[in-house]
């Protein structure tokens, strides 16, 4: 069988066939305990719900603008106004299946075959696939000294003349780091000056911690959104819990908007209008809802980083945002039970049914992201079971359910 090379040369979503992998052992009856899920457990926004299902009994769900609905635009034009302090026109917005669709049309969209786009490791696992989908070449910029935060010049470095764009995600999936603020504004005035567009990924922008706040780009600019090379990516999935619901936009120049809006016509058409009217009532909603998921967020936060510390050789740089953390398990990826992250994940998956997502699928090898969006029960008992699995200092034994387990590979 002669199937697309580019095609079949594209994994699944590491992160999404752990979430299968997990769903079907708990299908078995497994006490899964899942620190892989990129989804906070929160339910839906009511105003959400309302707004959905007023839609729906309205018997009047049909095709609707591709770009998005009139009213969920106006929505989107106050949340930039309120959030960035942006002027936007509907014309700037176009809305999509989720924050994923709208990455992979602005790259569509931006990039020829052999366009060069920078990606900042540790990445989202996405990028880099979705950069090989369309032809392009992902350029990935680590940090040389190890951090999870590159210097200026180490990104400056990798501009060349295919140099298209730059992916910039921060607060970041998976390391929970906001990029300083100076880092920010140097790579703004880098892409002005060399004509590169600078995609910000900011789907979890309000999920920071501590106090810090993550500073949207367009302040370092002085251009309006017309002329500015910032393209801003963002969505519902994360600030409002609302995954399963896939609506994301993005904010770009008309002329792109235009031609997105031209893709997307030839591949779904519009997102659903139930979904929209979804999203347009969690952004008109109670914003107290995002406050209160990002407090219990912080909280697990701290749990977690609590929890680490049981673990002598385990280093975790505190995450300032999301709710991810990537610590160094690289202590446990060089004996008998594991020799890098993805074996040390199946490894926890088998024997403790602890589900993490290793480190290489982000460009870090020897870490595994912990997601830390669950419950304080799920955190402090996944961590202990692993703590368990690798300690040759930890009891023999351990409980799981009424489970007895017997530690005998170390
Ligand atoms: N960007 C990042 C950094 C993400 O972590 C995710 C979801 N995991 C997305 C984009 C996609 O979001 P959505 O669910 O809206 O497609």
């Amino acid at each position: 069988m002669s199937l697309s090379q580019v095609a079949i040369s594209i994994p699944a979503s590491p992160t999404i066939a752990l979430n299968e992998e997990a769903r079907l052992l708990r299908e078995k009856g497994e006490p899964v305990i899942h620190l892989g899920i990129g989804e906070p457990k929160n339910k839906t926004p009511i105003t959400a719900i309302l707004s959905s299902a007023a839609k729906l009994a309205s018997g009047d769900v049909k095709y609707v603008p591709t770009d998005g609905t009139p009213s969920l635009k106006k929505a989107i034009v106050r949340y930039s106004e309120e959030n960035y302090d942006r002027v936007v026109a509907p014309q700037n917005i176009i809305v999509s299946d989720g924050a994923k669709q709208s990455l992979f049309n602005i790259l569509f969209t931006l990039c020829n075959p052999q366009d060069e786009v920078i990606v900042i490791a540790p990445y989202w696992v996405s990028y880099p696939e979705m950069i090989r989908m369309i032809g392009a070449i992902p350029v990935i910029v680590t940090p040389e000294d190890g951090s999870f935060i590159p210097r200026f010049d180490e990104i400056e470095q990798a501009v060349g003349s295919y140099t298209k764009a730059i992916i910039v995600n921060s607060p970041n999936n998976p390391s929970g780091m906001v990029y300083p603020e100076d880092l920010i504004s140097k790579i703004v005035d880098m892409c002005e000056h060399k004509g590169i567009y600078m995609i910000c990924d900011d789907i979890y922008h309000k999920l920071v911690f501590d106090g810090k706040v993550a500073v949207p780009a367009c302040k370092y600019t002085q251009l309006d959104v017309e002329n500015s090379k910032i393209i801003l990516v963002n969505g519902v999935a994360k600030l409002y819990g609302m995954t399963g619901f896939r609506v994301g936009w993005v904010i770009a120049p008309k002329k792109l908007v235009a031609i997105m809006t031209n893709v997307q016509s030839q591949t779904t058409t519009c997102v659903s209008p139930v979904m929209q009217a979804a999203a347009e009532g969690a952004l008109t909603g109670m914003q107290s809802i995002v406050e209160s998921l990002r407090l219990s967020i912080q909280n697990n936060r701290d749990v977690l980083m609590q929890e680490l510390h049981s673990f002598s050789d385990v280093h975790c740089v505190k995450p300032q945002g999301t709710f991810y953390a990537l610590p160094d398990f690289k202590a446990y990826c060089r004996n008998s039970v594991a020799k890098n992250s993805v074996e040390l994940c199946h490894f926890l998956l088998k024997k403790v049914l602890v589900v993490t997502v290793p480190g290489k699928e982000f460009g870090m090898e020897g870490h595994l992201r912990l997601s830390y969006a669950g419950t304080v029960k799920e955190l402090t008992e996944g961590i202990e079971r692993m703590k368990w699995a690798l300690d040759p200092n930890a009891p023999s034994e351990i409980y799981i359910g009424d489970r007895k387990l017997v530690r005998d590979w170390l």
